[in-house]
């Protein structure tokens, strides 16, 4: 077995702590790396406090992983050592069935799986990234450019595709209004890849302090979302809104503001479910829909993009040892736009 170190949480209500844990020998298409950042995902924050209902504990959180690759099995054929790579938010699916086949492994039809916080087809638990180091299948682990900052690229893993692939299953391109609600890690990477793809991007914020921001990553307008004369201004003018926001919040405020047929798309997952007045659907038959991460080839698709355009988050990098606050401000959303990990900081016991 690999020794390993990391930060965990033992239950919902307790502060993130050192955890000592292992990880399996290296089986033939395996990739271990020792990994140097790790993006903080307001998911970690909705698992490590069960707010999904779902969660398995000790729980070392963590899906925005970059590192080097130390080791590898017998089958690998794609990576050699000291090379950079980045693991996301699943680790393992069937590749079998229609999702798998068609490149789209999130959506696999037996359950892909995550990263962190469930067992393995091993039996054994999935420790994620807020650790020294991971060991997985290669199909799972992505090549990274040596050019852009490790750091920066690190948050791609998680709101780097989880915002791309929506943007591009939908088209969104030149000639578009697209809407971003919510300025946080995935939403200001859904600003700069709207932006970059070529639509007129608004940006959607409840903090005013972020005004100046948006402008700076790519948006053309800025909407103050609980300003209720500004948001009545945009009705009806929106090919595309996607929503990133991790609370709940008025969804009736935002669909009106999509044109006849404009979809809709939900990437934020808050903990309850919304109250939809069916009229802002039906009236000008516009979409609901909602989305998940992105599949393998994808992700890679959407790091060679970014290292092309030389796109990265925008990150506040902590050590380990700041996590819990790290936490806290994200919940306020108080941070810009990705707290990042530096792994050197963690102690060996
Ligand atoms: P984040 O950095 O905390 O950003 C969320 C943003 O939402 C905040 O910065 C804030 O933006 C806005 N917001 C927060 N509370 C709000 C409220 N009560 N009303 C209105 N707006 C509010 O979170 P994140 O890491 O980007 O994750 C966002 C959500 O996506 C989470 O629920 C996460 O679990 C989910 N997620 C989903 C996927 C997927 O595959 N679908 C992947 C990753 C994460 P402003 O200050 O601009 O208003
Ligand atoms: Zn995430
Ligand atoms: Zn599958």
């Amino acid at each position: 077995m690999i020794q390993s170190w990391g930060y965990a949480a033992q239950e919902a209500t307790t502060p993130l702590a050192p955890f000592s844990f292992q990880r399996r020998d290296l089986k033939e298409k395996d990739v271990a790396v020792e990994i140097e950042f790790c993006g903080v995902c307001h998911s970690d924050i909705h698992s490590t406090r069960n707010e999904w209902g779902n969660a398995a504990y000790p729980m070392v959180p963590g899906h925005e992983i970059i590192g080097r690759v130390t080791g590898f099995g017998s089958g690998v054929t794609r990576f050699k050592i000291g090379e950079r790579v980045g693991v996301g938010v699943i680790i393992d699916s069937c590749r079998t069935c229609t999702s798998c086949k068609s490149g789209d492994e999130q959506y696999c039809e037996v359950g892909a799986t995550l990263t962190y916080g469930v067992k393995d087809k091993y039996g054994d638990m999935t420790y994620g990234g807020y650790s020294n180091n991971i060991v997985t299948d290669e199909h799972f682990v992505h090549q990274v450019s040596e050019q852009l900052d490790p750091a920066g690229v690190a948050p791609l893993l998680c709101a780097g595709i989880t915002t791309y692939s929506p943007l591009r299953h939908w088209e969104v391109g030149p000639g578009q209004k697209v809407g971003v609600v919510g300025l946080g890690g995935l939403g200001h990477m859904g600003l700069k890849f709207a932006h970059s793809f070529g639509a007129h991007v608004a940006q959607f914020t409840t903090s005013r302090s972020k005004i100046e921001d948006a402008k700076r990553l790519g948006a053309h307008d800025v909407v103050l979302s609980n300003d209720a004369s500004a948001m009545a201004k945009e009705a009806n003018s929106f090919d595309f809104i996607l929503d990133t926001v991790s609370a709940v919040h008025d969804l009736n405020a935002y669909l009106p503001l999509l044109k006849r047929d404009g979809v809709y798309c939900q990437v934020g997952l808050p903990d309850k479910p919304p109250t939809i007045f069916m009229g802002n659907l039906l009236f000008k038959r516009r979409n609901l829909s909602g989305s998940i991460i992105g599949g393998m080839a994808e992700t890679q698709e959407m790091l060679d993009y970014c290292a092309a355009h030389n796109i990265v988050a925008d990150v506040e990098v902590i050590p380990i040892q700041q996590i819990n606050e790290a936490f806290e401000r994200v919940v306020k959303a108080d941070v810009k736009y990705r707290f990042v990990i530096d792994t050197s900081s963690l102690k060996k016991p």
